[in-house]
């Protein structure tokens, strides 16, 4: 039997596999930094060795474009590790906390330690980064992992699902491929913590699955993301970014701007400059585009084709794109103006390359809009004006605010990565994943030795109760 067999479980398995994966843990091999270090290390090595395979994959499941994959999936993968590499030592290390003097002479830290075998199941739109990067944190946090991928990006899985194995520790981390037979199996498993990546209607499957073991969860979840344009901001600049952090990947990014908020005279400009915008990137024709990704699958173009049929739109308008075919899952970038509030675009996370424009007079209306609604996993903010920053980020509630561009706040390793609400629960990346995949131990240290404490021992005297 080779490795790969050894640790790439079928349906059939995913009790033994977990069993296996406990088994490790309990043995303490997990636990030295220097196991953690050289599994990131062999992860890295993978990642960069096996570049064009990842990059193949990505453009079998999603029609990824090779620099795209390599800036948005497997390069982000390799600097959250190298960021993990160099501060982990310091994430690690005990934390002293002071001590009341009631209770001195005496010594008190936190000490991190690992939550023993978790699960990871993550979604098909960006299939590498989004089943690495947590397991990043899982294994700088000394953990077993059992991986999950998206049956939907089938050439990604299958290849996580053979690689892995030749870079980890096989008894240590683990790849389940398959569906929702095989993640309901999983679910059935005792995990020390479930790290679930996807839509909220799963995510509330994940949740009570994990209630039944008191098992904690990170949910990192969708929504709506707005971009808020103000009259001000150099909007051809807007534009560009909202079409860059828009289109990237068709449209399937969990933290793409959903719609934009056109505060009052913007949005002609903003229709112009996107319509600009889109060309500069992808040319007259998206479709002969080698940057430009395809709809993941039949189900999701039907779906997006249901939200362009503007005939409930209350009457939008096409600014630019709407060109589709089927065979191929070809839906061109797509910049719909005068959209009703209510329209069917405008109630549900459109995950695909539509940009509805809706108007709202000024910051106040564009504030009532946002928090009418559920709390998104990002806002955008396009102003020249601080107090229009100051009140975005004080009135409002999202999972991240980035002013000026979209998406990229991703990429600062400082930043947590998560939603709030119906756009997720938790949070990770960087020393963040150290907090989600470890647990903070108090530790207290009373020497026998003196017993100021025999002040607050029964019987209790009137004395006493006045301490
Ligand atoms: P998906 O269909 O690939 O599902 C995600 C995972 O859940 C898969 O591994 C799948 O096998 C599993 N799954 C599906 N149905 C299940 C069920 N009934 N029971 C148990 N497991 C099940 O991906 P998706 O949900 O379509 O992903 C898109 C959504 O994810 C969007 O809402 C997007 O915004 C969100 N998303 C969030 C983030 C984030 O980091 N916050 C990142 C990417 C995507």
């Amino acid at each position: 039997m080779t490795t790969t067999t050894a640790i790439t479980t079928t349906a059939t398995a995913p009790a033994a596999t977990v069993t296996r994966l406990r088994t490790a843990f309990a043995t303490g091999r997990t636990r030295p930094t220097a196991w953690r270090k050289a599994q990131l290390r062999s992860l890295r090595d993978l990642l960069t060795t096996h570049r064009a395979e990842f990059a193949a994959a990505l453009h079998a499941d999603l029609g990824k474009n090779g620099t795209e994959a390599h800036l948005t999936e497997t390069g982000f993968v390799v600097n959250e590790i190298d960021h993990t590499l160099r501060h982990l030592g310091r994430w690690l290390r005990p934390r002293r906390v002071p001590v009341p003097v009631s209770l001195a002479p005496a010594r008190a830290r936190t000490v991190r330690e690992p939550l023993g075998t978790v699960l990871i199941i993550s979604p098909w739109n960006y299939p590498v980064m989004l089943a690495l990067a947590p397991l990043v944190g899982a294994l700088a946090a000394g953990n077993c992992a059992v991986i999950k991928p998206s049956e939907l990006a089938p050439a990604t899985s299958a290849l996580l699902a053979d690689l892995l194995p030749r870079a980890l520790d096989p008894e240590a981390v683990a790849v389940v491929e398959g569906g929702v037979p095989e993640t309901t199996d999983l679910l059935e498993q005792p995990f020390d913590h479930i790290f679930y990546t996807g839509n909220g209607t799963v995510g509330r499957v994940v949740m009570a699955a994990a209630a039944r073991r008191l098992t904690p969860v990170t949910l990192e979840l969708g929504g709506k993301s707005p971009a808020v344009v103000e009259p001000g901001a150099d909007l051809r600049a807007a534009a560009r970014r909202i079409a860059w952090g828009k289109f990237m990947n068709a449209g399937q990014s969990c933290t793409a701007p959903d719609y934009v908020l056109a505060i009052g005279d913007t949005a002609p400009a903003l229709e112009r400059h996107l319509t600009t915008a889109i060309q500069e990137m992808f040319g007259t024709d998206p479709a002969a585009s080698a940057d430009y990704g395809r709809v993941v699958n039949d189900r999701h173009f039907d779906r997006l084709l249901t939200l362009l049929d503007r005939d409930g739109d209350g009457g939008a308008r096409l600014v630019t794109g709407g060109e589709h075919d089927r065979t191929t899952r070809y839906l061109a970038p797509t910049v719909l103006a005068d959209v009703d509030p209510d329209a069917p675009v405008m109630r549900e996370e459109i995950f695909g390359p539509i940009l509805p424009i809706v108007r709202v007079p000024d910051l106040d209306a564009a504030i009532a809009f946002i928090t009418a609604r559920d709390k998104p996993l990002a806002l955008y903010g396009f102003t020249a004006s601080r107090h229009a920053k100051h009140r975005l980020t004080t009135e409002t509630s999202s999972g991240a605010l980035a002013f000026g561009v979209p998406n990229a706040h991703l990429t600062v390793p400082g930043l947590p990565f998560g939603g709030v609400g119906e756009s997720g629960l938790g949070r990770y990346h960087g020393a963040h994943s150290i907090d989600t995949f470890s647990h903070t131990k108090a530790v207290l240290d009373k020497p026998l030795l003196l017993d100021p404490l025999r002040a607050v021992y029964p019987p209790y005297t009137p004395t006493k109760a006045r301490l």
